[in-house]
């Protein structure tokens, strides 16, 4: 299988999630090349072909335009699959060229099966297992299901692309900052969440107590926010903060994909979960097999004294 990976550039650099292109390529035992729509300076380590396209002239995004140069890139590598990250730019970019070249499309793959797409369903509780049945295909991956193992050290072989007729009728301004966040929980050296397994809003006190007796911050996972125990801007995961603390704590957070996603820079992870087969216990450094509510106020005792 030959893959074309459409690597991402955002103000000035290339984001280092484009390796997880390439872990995927890689996992998926398929050859590569890549698009990236940027700068000489900042294109990937990687060994293979890249065709660069200046961002100076196509903009950091204009969707007529980036679609045009992926689809030149198709045109001259004749790949199997395009693949882009499930980020804004790939859920934005991904359909447009699905539809340019009538290919089946699969969003948001987290793992590959014997060479079958896994994809979650029903808020990431299940997972079903997806073949485009078109000749090509467009793929999008999960943020953090593929990692590459070790920095990167290859060299790529760039061929230019540019399009004789680029104009858009589209401008692209900038980016805006989002909303000042209440907490930054990126710069936390210390991160204790609460996941469902807390049972209740009233036991959030009690992991808030501990984040507190090791000066850190409180954090949680997605459900706790969705219940309303906990306010958005302290959600750890994919849709909520990226952290990378000295120490994580995860308080009865089962370990999905989207939730390691935001934490899997941590330096040390310790889990407190009752299920010795969590998930959470692949990232984890220890994991503490225990009731959250017996263990967590124990060990603030301990720490308080
Ligand atoms: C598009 C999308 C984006 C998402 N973004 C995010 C995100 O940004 N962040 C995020 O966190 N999730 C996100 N999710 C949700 C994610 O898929 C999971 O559903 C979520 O992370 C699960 O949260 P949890 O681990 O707290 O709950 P659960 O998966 O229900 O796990 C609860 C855990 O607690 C343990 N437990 C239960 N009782 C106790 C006890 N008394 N003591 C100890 N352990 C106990 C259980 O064994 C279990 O492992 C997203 C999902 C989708 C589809």
């Amino acid at each position: 299988m030959k893959t074309l990976l459409i690597c991402e550039y955002r103000e000035g650099k290339l984001l280092e999630s484009s390796y997880e292109l390439v872990a995927f390529a890689d996992k998926l035992g398929a050859e590569k090349a890549m698009v990236l729509i940027g700068k000489e300076a900042e294109v990937p380590k990687v060994n293979g072909k890249l065709y660069l396209a200046d961002v100076a002239k196509y903009g950091e995004y204009k969707p007529d335009l980036h679609k045009k140069i992926v689809l030149e890139a198709v045109k001259k590598e004749d790949p199997d699959a395009i693949v882009f990250l499930h980020s804004s730019y790939g859920w934005d970019l991904a359909p447009r060229v699905a539809a340019a070249l009538k290919a089946g499309q699969v969003s948001e793959i987290v793992s590959i099966n014997e060479g079958k797409f896994e994809v979650g369903l029903c808020n990431a509780k299940l997972r079903r297992t997806v073949t485009p049945q078109t000749g090509k295909m467009v793929l999008t991956i999960q943020a953090g299901a593929f990692n590459v193992a070790g920095d990167p050290q290859g060299k790529a072989q760039i061929e230019k692309i540019d399009l004789p007729d680029a104009v858009s009728p589209l401008e692209f301004v900038g980016y805006e900052p989002a909303q000042k966040k209440e907490v930054d929980l990126a710069r936390a050296e210390v991160v204790v969440s609460a996941g469902r397994g807390v049972g209740k809003k009233e036991n959030v006190a009690i992991i808030a107590a501990l984040a507190k007796a090791l000066g850190g911050e409180l954090g949680a996972s997605r459900p706790v926010v969705d219940a309303g125990w906990v306010e958005h801007s302290r959600q750890v995961g994919t849709t909520g903060q990226i952290v990378a603390p000295k120490l994580y704590v995860a308080c009865g957070i089962s370990g999905a994909i989207q939730h390691v996603a935001g934490m899997k820079k941590s330096e040390f992870v310790v889990a407190i979960n009752k299920d010795k087969d969590a998930p959470i216990g692949e990232v984890a450094d220890v994991l503490v097999v225990a009731d959250v509510m017996q263990f967590v106020p124990a060990l603030t005792a301990m720490l308080q004294k």
